[in-house]
């Protein structure tokens, strides 16, 4: 069995929107309340923990707040704004996050649920959640159970997610091996030459989105005007992320169905976003969410992925010969020095890339 997850959109009624936002807003303040009593306590030099934090919350804050106690509210939700908390203090200890912030009321809210220790029955198109009741969902999901629903808003729009575990579903491989080189100009490119290029409609929601950022700019902070240009900077965001989403899903599937060993580079990524002047073009163009994409993919298509040492020189290297060269962002051909082999920068990167996993995992190299 593996474990997958989705992320789907709710149709809710306006009282249900309602009942969403009165989640989300105690998930806030119990979220911000810890934070506040972690830094204080932590400053009379004590050690806090959520799980303290937790009990004394519940025992000597919780009682006396009775809009948290309002029908129809999941009490189970501060007890994820601590798990959360928790979690986010355990991130920045070791060094792969950053100091917890205070979460702010804003178009983005979020909260979690769960059943306790009973797991929450899925399926179809409505989901019974704990206290809260029926909700509809627009994409129908497998029968199955979940341990934890996650609720979010998006530029005013509901989101749940969870995850659930699937069987595997082994598919006959075309091909043994492939090299993907991810790119900032296209998508993907493979190492026998196919590329996944940028869908255009993303191009033309990021030229809109830089546009309504510039008027935003000219609109009084607090005024109406600001709120809605907000709003609408919020919606074009969400229109550029499943936009991309989607054309990342459509190529890491078709990899992962069709190759047995699956080479990729391993980026960098924190190293990466902290160089300013690339961060734009390389969070842009996904590759977080690609690498995810294709680890869970090739576990559930049967398929193995061979991630590459950041350091291997993939775009300097002759794929016929193995010379290595300097070969500058502008130039699109790689050309060698030695063999004279010419070949598309990309597919050259791609091709060296297959040719690491072949060495990697040659069992498979009988099959071609
Ligand atoms: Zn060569």
């Amino acid at each position: 069995m593996l474990l997958t997850s989705i992320k789907t959109k709710l149709k809710l009624t306006s009282e249900q929107k309602i009942l969403m936002s009165k989640h989300a807003g105690i998930s806030r303040f119990t979220y911000n309340w810890g934070l506040a009593t972690w830094e204080a306590l932590y400053k009379e030099g004590l050690k806090p923990n959520h799980l303290v934090l937790k009990k004394f919350f519940n025992n000597n804050v919780k009682p006396v707040l009775s809009w948290i106690k309002e029908k129809g509210i999941c009490q189970k939700v501060t007890e994820f704004a601590f798990d959360n908390l928790g979690k986010a203090f355990k991130n920045f200890f070791a060094k792969r996050g950053d100091y917890p912030r205070f979460k702010k009321k804003s178009f983005n809210d979020s909260f979690s649920i769960n059943a306790g220790s009973k797991p929450i029955p899925i399926g179809g198109t409505r989901i019974k959640l704990p206290t809260i009741g029926w909700v509809s969902i627009h994409e129908a999901l497998p029968h199955t159970t979940t341990k934890k629903i996650t609720i979010s808003r998006k530029a005013g729009e509901w989101y749940i997610s969870c995850s659930y575990e699937i069987e595997a579903q082994p598919t006959d491989k075309k091909h043994p091996y492939v090299g993907v080189d991810l790119g900032i100009n296209v998508l993907a490119t493979l190492s026998y030459g196919i590329v996944f290029l940028n869908p255009k409609a993303l191009k033309k929601a990021k030229k809109k989105l830089s546009k309504l950022q510039r008027q935003l700019t000219l609109k009084v902070k607090g005024s109406n005007g600001y709120k809605k240009q907000k709003l609408r900077i919020s919606k074009l965001h969400r229109r550029v992320t499943n936009i991309r989403l989607d054309a990342t899903h459509k190529a890491t599937t078709f990899i992962c169905k069709n190759h047995a060993v699956v080479a990729l580079e391993d980026l960098n990524i924190s190293g990466m976003l902290k160089n300013h002047k690339l961060a734009g073009a390389i969070s842009d163009a996904n590759f977080y969410e690609f690498k995810r994409q294709i680890e869970y993919k090739t576990l559930r298509y049967g398929g193995t992925v061979v991630l590459v040492d950041r350091f291997y020189p993939s775009t300097k290297k002759c794929s016929n010969c193995g010379e290595i060269k300097e070969i500058s962002l502008s130039e699109r051909l790689y050309v060698c020095e030695k063999c004279h082999h010419t070949q598309d920068r990309d597919i050259n990167a791609a091709k060296n890339l297959e040719n690491y996993a072949r060495l990697a995992e040659p069992c498979l190299d009988v099959e071609g």
